[in-house]
């Protein structure tokens, strides 16, 4: 984060539990880290992962409260609901939280955790239009057309493939 900051000596838990008393006897923090990829573990519903993510962080002192302000950002891998293919995508996520001076520690990880796993879309498409697979024989529909009958191409055609 700022080259200036003067507390750039500071040793990031890898965690992200950050000691309350430690936060305010410096009088606030700004500091940044790449996440070890172990703590997101299943964060994301497979096969959708997360490759990497890096945290910045800044945290100001105030009287009875800490706050602060975070930024996420990393490479995921995602698939498409329709075509099945992955594809890698850069994101990036905000957050703002507070936190009484009076707790020992303040975890970030939580709120690291949080904010990845509501930023996860349901539903991703590799494209808008996309075709997806014929649900008979299972051909890339956005490669090219496949010969199934389409009357065959009802709710349960895909069932029926499965029992052929
Ligand atoms: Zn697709
Ligand atoms: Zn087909």
């Amino acid at each position: 984060m700022s080259e200036n900051s003067v507390y750039h000596d500071y040793d990031v838990p890898q965690n992200l539990e950050f000691k309350t008393i430690d936060i305010v006897r410096m009088g606030g923090l700004k500091c940044s880290c790449l996440l070890d990829a172990k703590y997101l573990d299943g964060l994301f519903e497979a096969p959708n992962r997360i490759i990497q993510v890096a945290v910045e962080l800044s945290f100001s002192v105030a009287s009875n409260e800490i706050l602060v302000q975070g930024r996420v950002n990393g490479k995921r891998e995602v698939q498409c609901a329709r075509c099945l293919k992955m594809t890698t995508q850069d994101f990036e996520e905000e957050f703002l939280e507070t936190y009484s001076n009076k707790q020992e520690i303040i975890d970030i990880m939580y709120v690291v955790r949080q904010t990845l796993a509501l930023s996860e879309e349901i539903r991703f498409l590799c494209k808008p239009d996309c075709k997806g697979l014929c649900p008979m024989c299972g051909q890339d529909l956005n490669v090219a057309p496949c010969h199934c009958e389409p009357e065959n191409l009802s709710p349960f055609a895909a069932l029926k493939g499965k029992f052929k």
